[in-house]
């Protein structure tokens, strides 16, 4: 690798001492990590860039320049196999971004930025049909006093709603969640019902709806359960869709979480669970900072065993209401208990909603039409609605 190295940099030395420039060809330069891919997804508090690579580490740096603000990421023995889409720069914190190969095997990602922003770099390994990537997270320093007034007019707002629901879109950037025969993605499914969820909700008098995800980016499990637990909502719903690898399988299903995270005895509902709670290691968790102790172990207490009767009371009250979609067929009549990661918010009745089997074709073309996502919301709404009226008498 090294002699490969040595035999490249005298060739560019001497043609450029000779005034010659060739392209540098990639073939030569086989020894070095290529970057496959770059992809930014938006978050309210901060902009994720992915480099994907063809192998598990590079070595990387990152280098602040002002005037204009300027963040430089520096790869070694690495090489660019890969364009940038301007597009995804749009609404993010960069301004402009260049792919620039410095010398053979240093190459740099010039990011021109719009705010004052605190970087964080960590490698994520290859996972299902990602590769190993490079992940750079730019948080937005004024976000943490918007976020501050967030949560005050919660505070003043909450005063005034009766009812909080938090609905919480699965899934999300890096991690598309179930993809359908012909490529629906799960994310988007349950981002667009829970949308139209939100707006029913919030035109209810006396109901507010709030949404853990906003756009197409990635939230932790354990972000999901914590941007719940801030609002002190009445319920929790997690909205998916569900994937099988028999094409047949079909329905919507409720569960809710078991008591002491116990596994279900049923071998389908296990897989659904381990695909479900893998979302972190396919998003892009940094595991030596974003991961907070199980709240399971330490809070399943009476307040969850509470928090449990009412999920079951308010997942049969889902289920009445799907069932009522003509063109809806239930996978289980009853909720379900399994031990899913995003339910673990202790005092919060919290229900996770398979709206159909995106690997079933029938499904996924329902799925993708906008009129039969207004009925997922309108029977979502609905079920709601009688839980509340039933627990509060509101
Ligand atoms: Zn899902």
């Amino acid at each position: 690798m090294v002699n490969v190295d040595r035999r490249l940099l005298l060739q560019t030395l001497a043609l450029s001492a000779s005034g010659l420039w060739l392209p540098f060809s990639p073939a030569q330069a086989a020894a070095g990590c290529r970057v496959t891919d770059v992809r930014l997804w938006n978050a309210p508090d901060h902009t994720r860039i992915v480099l994907e690579l063809d192998r598990p580490s590079v070595a990387h740096n990152l280098t602040r320049l002002s005037d204009p603000e300027r963040l430089v990421l520096e790869l070694r023995d690495a090489e660019w196999d890969t364009l940038l889409n301007r597009d995804l720069l749009t609404d993010t914190v960069v301004r402009d971004m260049r792919l620039t190969t410095v010398r053979p095997g240093v190459i740099r990602a010039v990011m021109e930025l719009k705010n004052d922003v605190r970087p964080r770099s960590f490698m994520m390994k290859a996972t299902g049909n990602k590769g190993d990537r490079l992940i750079v997270d730019l948080f937005r320093r004024e976000a943490t006093e918007a976020q501050q007034e967030e949560r005050n007019s919660r505070t003043r707002s909450r005063r005034n709603s009766e009812v909080t629901v938090v609905i919480d879109p699965g899934h999300g950037g890096e991690d598309p969640g179930a993809i359908g025969p012909q490529g629906t993605l799960e994310k988007d499914i349950v981002f667009s019902v829970a949308r139209k969820l939100a707006n029913r909700i919030n035109s209810m008098p006396g109901y507010q709806a709030h949404l853990t995800r906003k756009g197409d980016y990635f939230v932790s499990l354990h972000q999901r359960v914590a941007i719940a637990r801030r609002h002190h909502p009445d319920l929790f719903m997690s909205l998916h869709a569900d994937a099988f690898h028999i094409q047949s399988a079909r329905g919507a299903s409720v569960y809710c979480l078991s008591e002491r995270g116990k596994p279900s005895p049923d071998r389908a509902i296990r897989n659904l669970v381990s695909r479900e709670n893998s979302s972190d290691l396919i998003g892009g968790i940094n595991l030596d900072q974003d991961v907070a102790p199980d709240v399971a172990e330490l809070l399943m207490d009476l307040s969850q065993r509470h928090s449990i009767n009412r999920s079951l009371v308010l997942g049969q009250k889902l289920l009445g209401s799907l069932g009522n979609i003509p063109t809806m067929r239930l996978h289980y009549r009853h909720v379900k208990q399994a031990s899913f990661a995003v339910l673990k918010a202790p005092d919060v009745p919290s229900v996770l909603v398979e709206l159909a089997f995106m690997t079933n074709p029938s499904e996924e073309t329902l799925l993708r039409k906008p009129s039969h996502q207004e009925s997922l919301a309108d029977a979502l709404c609905d079920g709601t609605r009688g839980y509340i009226h039933l627990t509060r008498r509101v």
